[in-house]
């Protein structure tokens, strides 16, 4: 492996060799496949795999292995490359790969160099060789001819024993000739035995050389082996190279391609042939630049990444990277550079598609943002519309009712004229047919409301059991109409005064009651009020309202509180109604924390009953006494109606006229001031809409300018904007909905003059105190709540107590304002004294309590300042106001005993 398989799998190469390569895959199967493939069919390209660093960190790689093969064509093993895709680590591990090649280029030449000593030692070897032979064979031809010599010598010495034989006398004297025969024979011998010692010389030279030779052969063969070896490895090396998929290119010092690899080929579409010997630069689009380029590898020894363009013959081009390296001969002497030019098409491309994904993404962005500003539109558009669809419903309402108003009204009025059966049978209807319309314009307003998250609750102290009596009151006619008994059972565990809704329990009820009226012929109808449940602060109350009538089937009693629902497709036609009364009922009691719950029978009747939650107040127990009751005996009282419409003025003339009441109508606001300036009225009944002077500001100078207290109650038609708010900020004392009902208006005015105190109390207690004291301190001085507590509630009391103060009051202000002109300390001292208990008395603030003493003091003090000058004209105008006050509860209360 390459150092670059070393950094990637994070394992050395001692560790890496001998274990399986897959492993170092994240698909080790996969791996393994790929590599059987590649032996198999001898290459496989550009397999996308996951290296595994030992660290964990991955790398993704294209596999791309082709197999070596031993001279004979037998397959060795497979060279792989993988091919980092994502980043320039590439360029790292074919700079490795090159040294590398380098590397076995020396090793290769190293070994040839080796080969050819090694041949010269073994032709020298074997010269020697050839050398000691010839002297071995002449050597034996000497001993052959030494040993024919000897057999001569030792024939010639037979002849010559013989010969001694023969001549015995001769014997002496061959005697000598013996010894030198002899001596010649001892000097043959040594000569032989010298020869033989030679012949052993020469054997061993002869072993030895035999010795050599093999020991030769043995380096022979080791030379081929290394040969081969070295084969081997260049065939490593060119698959290597060649499993590059990379271009890469030798060239000589003159710029002229030396070799190259099969990716060259393809690139360039030039055969191996035609691309030898050519220049290099030939092949890229900008020659000179490529000329440059591989100039600055001689001048630098290397260059990196330098992005150049291909061309192929056919004129394809591929985007490169040109990487190059100078290579050098033993000496050092740089003999060419190796050229790789790494194709970086698919890389390209990738860059490209990202840039596209980009653009792609920003172009997806702005059409998300202008989706988004769509939306917003869209929303705005939307809410503009619920705005728009509640001001519809309000001016609709408005607009519907107005009319309807005169219809109703007008037929009431008819009705009490002298007619036919038949005229007043068709009047009744026209009358029914109104009252409906009416019902449903209110419905439709209340789920307005409820769509629009515009309902909310009040929190104000009321007496729970008298406002229910009242509210029953309604049903009195109709109950007797129908020949039905309405019964009420009221818990009287149940604290007299609570803190919630009274408007909308009365909704509630009155819903549910005309429901059972609606639905029952005979029998009756039972409204019954029990304490459920206790603690220092709340209560919880269940209402029930049992009625004798219909029932309502089983499975439709799921339904009845939805939208438009009703138990039956004959319900409407045979006793009218919308089907809407019972969500309401829903959404009025769920969202205060109640539930409601309905039992029923069918032909036997029904039992709806709700839960509610209210606060508990330490009110005083003292106005248990007080409970109100509608009062048809209430006379002579004298209304001003403040209304611009015609229609409207003639119908409360008439509804006013049929009370009892004394009634004077002004067309707008400032006509309405005009005839309070000269005239005593009880009460005013004031439309909000109104030319000239409307409602809001008429009320505002009735307080602040002519600082009047008489009550005022709002005519509107608009209930679902933010008049409500408006008309207790300018200090009027109630509002009722346009198109009047009698009823209530009826018990409206007759509550507000019949019970000033508890009026006072509830403003107190009120949620909205604090608004409601500004208000308040506007428009009053005065507060009977302490004298209601001190003369428990008792009229002539009260009365004998305000009689006192109106007349110590003026008496004692004018003694206070003269004795401070003439410095009478004492006066002012004793007069000052006299008047500070009233203030406590009459609910009036601390503060004028206070000022009264601050005069008090300055007249200890004797000194009369600037500022006991200004509070004694502050605190004749705060009693006169008082005074005037006071007299009109005097006046309320003389008229309610
Ligand atoms: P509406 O009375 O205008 O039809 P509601 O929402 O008040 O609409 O009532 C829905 C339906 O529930 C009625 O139409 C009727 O079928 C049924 N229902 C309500 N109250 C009673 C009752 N007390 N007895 C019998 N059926 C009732």
């Amino acid at each position: 492996m390459n150092e670059a398989t070393v950094n990637i799998t994070g394992v050395n190469r001692e560790r890496l060799i001998g274990t399986d390569f897959f492993d170092y895959f994240t698909e080790p199967e996969k791996a393994k496949e790929l590599y059987q493939e590649a032996f198999t069919k001898g290459s496989i390209t550009d397999s996308p795999l996951t290296l595994l660093h030992r660290k964990g960190k991955l790398t993704d790689v294209l596999f791309n292995g082709s197999v070596y093969k031993d001279d004979h064509g037998n397959v060795l093993g497979v060279v792989i490359v993988s091919r980092e895709i994502a980043g320039q680590k590439w360029a790292l591990d074919l700079k490795i790969a090159n040294k590398e090649l380098a590397y076995q280029n020396d090793e290769k030449e190293k070994r040839a160099a080796e080969l050819v000593i090694a041949n010269k030692e073994l032709a020298y070897q074997n010269d020697e060789k050839g050398k000691r032979a010839d002297e071995l064979i002449i050597a034996n031809k000497e001993l052959v001819f030494q040993n024919k010599e000897k057999e001569n010598r030792a024939a010639e010495l037979v002849i010559a024993n013989k010969e001694l034989l023969f001549q015995n006398k001769e014997k002496e004297k061959r005697a000598d000739e013996l010894i030198i025969a002899n001596k010649e024979l001892l000097f043959q011998n040594k000569e032989k035995e010298k020869r033989a010692a030679e012949l052993v010389i020469a054997n061993k030279e002869l072993l030895f050389q035999k010795e050599e030779k093999e020991k030769r052969e043995i380096v022979n063969k080791e030379l081929k082996e290394l040969n081969n070896t070295a084969k081997l490895d260049s065939q490593y090396t060119l698959s290597l190279i060649e499993a590059s998929r990379d271009p890469l290119v030798t060239i000589n010092t003159q710029g002229k391609i030396t070799d190259m690899n099969e990716a060259t080929v393809t690139i360039t579409g030039m055969s191996r042939e035609e691309l030898k010997d050519t220049y290099f630069f030939d092949y890229f689009t900008e020659q000179q630049k490529a000329r440059e380029v591989y100039q600055e590898v001689f001048e630098k020894g290397s260059v990196a990444d330098s992005p150049l363009t291909l061309r192929h013959k056919n004129g394809k081009l591929t985007d490169v990277l040109f990487n190059g390296s100078v290579y050098k001969n033993e000496k050092g002497n740089v003999i060419g550079v190796v050229v790789v030019a790494r194709d970086i098409t698919d890389q390209k491309k990738i860059a490209n598609e990202l840039i596209e994904a980009r653009v792609f993404a920003e172009l997806a962005t702005e059409i998300a943002e202008g989706a988004k500003i769509n939306a917003e539109n869209a929303t705005f558009i939307a809410e503009n519309a619920v705005k728009a669809k509640q001001q519809f419903l309000s001016n609709m309402s408005h607009e519907i009712r107005t009319p309807m108003n005169a219809i109703i009204g007008f037929t009431k009025v008819v009705l009490k004229t002298d007619l036919t059966t038949k005229q007043k049978e068709y009047l009744d209807a026209i009358k029914m047919s109104g009252d409906a319309l009416i019902v449903l314009i209110n419905d439709i307003l209340d789920l307005a409301k409820v769509d629009a998250g515009k309902m909310t609750f009040e929190k104000t102290p009321f007496k729970m059991k008298s406002s229910i009596a009242a509210m029953l009151h309604l049903f009195e006619t109709k109950i007797q109409e129908k020949n039905l008994r309405l019964i009420q059972e009221y818990d009287n565990k149940i604290p007299k005064i609570l803190i919630g809704d009274p408007v909308r329990l009365h909704q509630i009820i009155l819903n549910l009651v005309s429901n059972a009226v609606k639905f029952t012929t005979k029998g009756k109808i039972t409204v019954s009020v029990d304490l459920l449940h206790e603690d220092t602060d709340n209560v919880i109350i269940q209402f029930s309202i049992t009625d004798t009538g219909i029932g309502i089937p089983e499975e439709k009693i799921g339904k009845i509180f939805e939208n438009f629902q009703q138990a039956s497709s004959g319900t409407s036609r045979l006793y009218g109604g919308t089907g809407l009364g019972l969500a309401i009922v829903k959404q009025l009691i769920e969202p205060q924390g109640g539930t409601i719950r309905v039992k029923s029978n069918l032909n036997e009747g029904s039992t709806f009953s709700f839960t509610l939650g209210f606060q508990k107040t330490n009110t005083d127990a003292e106005l248990e006494n007080e409970i109100m009751e509608l009062d048809s005996e209430i006379k002579n009282i004298k209304v001003l109606v403040v209304e611009d419409i015609a229609l409207n003025q003639l119908l409360m003339k008439t509804l006013l006229d049929d009370f009892g009441f004394d009634r004077d109508i002004a067309e707008n606001g400032k006509i309405a001031i005009e005839k309070l300036k000269n005239k005593d009225y009880d009460i005013i009944l004031m439309d909000l809409q109104m030319p000239e002077m409307n409602g809001f500001e008429a009320t505002e100078y009735i307080r602040n300018t002519m600082n009047s207290n008489i009550p005022i109650i709002a005519l509107t038609a608009d209930v679902t904007t933010v008049d409500l708010a408006k008309c207790k900020a300018v200090g009027m004392n109630d509002y009722l909905a346009k198109p009047i009902d009698e009823r209530v208006l009826y018990s409206k005015i007759v509550s507000i003059l019949k019970k000033p105190k508890l009026t006072k109390v509830n403003t107190k207690l009120n949620e909205n105190r604090e608004e409601k004291e500004i208000a308040k301190k506007k428009i009053k001085h005065t507060d009977l709540v302490y004298l209601n507590q001190r003369t428990k509630s008792n009229p002539k009391l009260m009365m004998e107590m305000i009689s006192l103060y109106l007349a110590q009051t003026p008496p004692l202000i004018t003694t206070i304002k003269q004795s401070l002109a003439e410095k009478n300390w004492t006066l002012l001292g004793a007069a000052a004294h006299k008047i500070i208990p009233s203030f406590a008395i009459m609910g009036m603030s601390p503060d004028f309590e206070n000022m009264a003493k601050k005069i008090q003091d300055s007249a200890i003090a004797q000194e009369k300042t600037d500022e006991i000058a200004d509070l004694v004209l502050e605190l004749e105008k705060i009693c006169l106001q008082a005074c005037i006050e006071l007299q009109e509860e005097f006046n309320t209360i003389k008229n309610t005993i």
